[in-house]
């Protein structure tokens, strides 16, 4: 197994998805690749639930030096949470967009965010 491929399914094998014989050549890979042994690390750091989590934090940079560093190392790794991180800050661009135009300065409901979403998508 090369990097490549152990990156292909590094997903699966985090999330102890694998069978065990499927999971073998992937320990076998991270025991002789320290570059793949440090995204084991760091993605056990830092799961996919606790970046949610951070989001509005770490948008708002009111995350601490560490955190933060984790949170982009899990992004970086993680091609789920950066697409989700980037949906999350259009929705937010777009939420402070409509407050500031024509609704009161108030916290938009989730239900009001996902219509804004669903409408900039639909033509
Ligand atoms: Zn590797
Ligand atoms: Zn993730």
């Amino acid at each position: 197994m090369n990097c490549a491929e152990f990156k292909t399914g590094c997903k699966e094998y985090l999330e102890e998805l694998f069978s065990p014989e499927e999971r073998r050549p992937y320990d076998a890979h991270v025991a002789e690749c320290p570059d793949c042994r440090s995204i084991v690390e760091k993605s056990a750091r830092m799961s996919c639930r606790e970046l949610a989590e951070f989001l509005d934090d770490y948008l708002d940079g009111a995350l601490d030096a560490d955190l933060r560093a984790t949170f982009d190392e899990h992004v970086g790794i993680c091609p789920d949470c950066e697409e989700y991180l980037r949906s999350y800050e259009l929705t937010r661009s777009l939420s402070a967009e409509s407050a500031a135009h024509d609704t009161p300065p108030e916290d938009v409901p989730e239900p009001l965010i996902e219509a804004i979403l669903k409408a900039r998508e639909s033509p």
